[in-house]
């Protein structure tokens, strides 16, 4: 019975991989038959973050310098939730993984690319509908097992202008688009995917004060991408994502790089 359940279970896990890196995807890489997209923005003192209390901006510091010390060093510190990052499990809900113990075969999916620009542009508070997954489903077939969700609403464009990325109203509201509670609620119920990413500060859309996206995500174990970097490089479909985030023991998250790979 034992064995019968690990043959099960790697069995379950090998699907899974699967699913999300198609054997000799990376030897494409390396023959240069497959394109990798690096969605991921430099780390720099000028990166977006939460704007809210003790969080500060990315510092990077040299400590040794070539001409001087004959070696190049450099410390650094950063909040978790920083530039492109990833929120793990425990971020909004107890008793849940954190970015440390987030399994590897969970970081890699299939990319499904839902395109609300259109939207976004006319309504800086937009949230996605279950009618626009459906749409997305009615030109590209079901979100399939074990996909990442990313949602491109057009925010890149004001990456770099970081007063506009945050887009405070007179009264200290943010305003940027973001999932609802029913998209969310739909795609870890009704579907069955690995994670969601965003190319905004935050899964919820700026003006959410309950943080019901990050809830929902969080208690169905799954992790939220947010600042997510040139999503309109990629198709609605046929991209496989590789997310490697930072390693801290026990954190709530933390800077990682992502890489789409599409095939030529
Ligand atoms: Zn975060």
């Amino acid at each position: 019975m034992k064995i019968f359940l690990q043959m099960l279970t790697m069995g379950i896990m090998l699907l899974s991989f699967g699913k999300g890196l198609r054997a000799g995807m990376l030897e494409d890489v390396m023959n240069g038959k497959a394109t990798v997209i690096d969605m991921t923005y430099p780390l720099n003192e000028k990166n977006a973050y939460w704007p809210v209390g003790p969080y500060t901006p990315f510092k990077y510091e040299v400590i040794a310098n070539l001409r001087k010390d004959k070696v190049f060093s450099g410390k650094y510190s950063t909040p978790e939730h920083l530039g492109t990052h990833i929120d793990a499990p425990n971020h909004f809900e107890e008793g849940m993984p954190s970015v440390d113990q987030i399994p590897f075969e969970q970081l890699i999916g299939t990319a499904v690319v839902i395109d609300v620009t259109d939207k976004a542009g006319k309504d800086a508070d937009y949230t996605l509908s279950p009618s626009d997954i459906l749409l997305w489903e009615k030109d590209n077939g079901q979100i399939p097992e074990g996909a990442i969700v990313l949602l491109n609403t057009g925010w890149s464009k004001r990456w770099h202008d970081y007063d506009n990325y945050k887009n405070f109203d007179k009264k200290g509201s943010m305003h940027f688009p973001g999932y609802s509670k029913e998209s969310t609620s739909f795609l870890v119920t009704k579907r069955n995917i690995k994670g969601i990413g965003i190319d905004t500060l935050s899964g919820d859309c700026g003006i959410s004060t309950d943080f019901i996206v990050h809830h929902t995500i969080n208690s169905a174990r799954k992790f939220i991408l947010e600042n997510v970097a040139n999503l309109d490089k990629l198709p609605p479909k046929g991209a496989t994502l590789i997310i490697a985030p930072i390693k801290i023991e026990g954190g709530s998250g933390g800077q990682c790089r992502i890489w789409a790979i599409l095939p030529k």
